[in-house]
């Protein structure tokens, strides 16, 4: 059996090795690192793909929610809504721009924002919510879009983790995640559902102006060369990473499909151990009436309930099984982002499922030989 890893990026590599290598070759060839043809290329790919009207390529998905934030005018003083439980990123950008966050609980089983929660946190300096999809598994897009309408309020999804889920809503309609809200930010980091070998973000929006707004910002804020008309920020997609994206996206639903169908195995294998909360696959609509599998598995992400969870990674380890602890403290907790103004009452839920999360390797190419040497070893600890 192949060694196990967290993410197998080499395995992946092998098999579109010269896909890649001649994508790269062209840049090397051509010498256009920077903006060259390769990145509007992509943009346009993934416009198609995501059915979005504009795709603005940056250089990593911080920036990207940064920009997003900069470009729907978001002032110092302005309130910022998001998880509690989620990578640090989000609430950096919102603390660097001056903004305030207002970090809220999130739902036990799906990891993402609790809708319920939102609306008790909006006053009146209240501009934006930022829900991510946290773990691949869509946020609660539609009651989220209601609330903005509602109360005036932009929405910034962070799709992060989430490229290629689909949400479905209660009229049937459905919808690529980062097409959703007003606008949408991600990451091609190497170990996202969509990678690139080095950094890589972008920006979605179907409105027209904040995109041409975005562009400038993103390119130090000139909308004509060297006239420089807001304060903008340096932060591009290079050549190389463009030509890495372009040739991965069209395998972008396979390589979904194969965590969809890792993540179906863990869960069958796995079900029958009382103590373990199995990541949960459906999306109730707000009548409760459907359920719509739209989770793409960047993390397999397992509760051990009334367990030492650190005692059972480090068990797996031992037996040369990776684990990752996605996210051991939640936001209001870390030194950089605690406030008195938060009360530890409203985050029973970050609290408690930061002592109790851990992540199962989850990658493109996992074997059923390693899936079985992983889940019987947990079924061993257990037994
Ligand atoms: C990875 C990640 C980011 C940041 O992306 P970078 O490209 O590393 O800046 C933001 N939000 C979430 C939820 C992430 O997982």
């Amino acid at each position: 059996m192949k060694k196990i890893q967290m993410v197998d990026l080499g395995g992946q590599y092998q098999k579109i090795k010269s896909e890649i290598g001649s994508s790269i070759n062209e840049i090397l060839e051509s010498s256009a690192f920077i903006n060259g043809p390769i990145v509007k290329e992509f943009q346009l790919n993934l416009e198609n793909y995501l059915g979005v009207n504009h795709v603005i390529p940056c250089a990593n998905g911080t920036d990207a929610l940064q920009v997003a934030m900069m470009g729907l005018g978001l002032k110092p003083g302005d309130e910022v809504i998001t998880a509690d439980f989620t990578f640090a990123s989000t609430v950096e950008v919102i603390a660097l721009l001056g903004l305030t966050p207002v970090l809220i609980d999130v739902c036990p089983n799906l990891f993402t924002i609790n809708v319920e929660e939102i609306e008790k946190a909006i006053t009146a300096r209240t501009k934006a919510i930022v829900p991510v999809h946290l773990f691949g598994h869509c946020a609660n897009m539609e009651a989220i879009m209601n609330i903005a309408e509602k109360y005036k309020l932009f929405v910034i999804e962070d799709c992060a983790q989430s490229m290629g889920a689909e949400y479905l809503f209660s009229n049937g309609k459905k919808l690529k995640c980062g097409n959703i809200g007003h606008v949408s930010a991600t990451s091609f980091f190497p170990s996202k559902n969509l990678g690139c070998y080095g950094d890589g973000g972008a920006i979605f929006t179907n409105d027209d102006e904040l995109a041409y707004k975005m562009r400038g910002i993103v390119n130090h804020g000139m909308y004509k060369r060297y006239h420089h008309d807001v304060v903008g920020v340096n932060s591009r997609l290079d050549s190389i990473q463009a030509a890495v994206l372009n040739a991965k996206l069209p395998h972008l639903d396979n390589y979904n499909r194969a965590r969809q169908i890792a993540a179906n195995k863990y869960s069958e294998r796995l079900k029958d151990i009382s103590l373990l909360i199995l990541p949960d696959v459906r999306y109730h609509n707000s009548d409760n009436s459907e359920s719509y599998n739209c989770h793409v598995f960047h993390q397999y992400t397992i509760r051990l309930v009334g367990g030492d969870r650190d005692n059972l990674v480090k068990y797996l380890n031992s037996k040369d099984i990776p684990c990752g602890v996605y996210y051991p403290i939640p936001l209001h907790k870390q030194k950089a982002y605690s406030d008195e103004r938060y009360d530890e009452s409203n985050f029973k839920i970050t609290n408690q499922i930061s002592d109790e999360v851990f992540s199962l390797p989850m990658h493109t190419e996992l074997s059923d030989d390693q899936i079985d040497y992983i889940t019987d070893n947990i079924r061993n600890y257990f037994s």
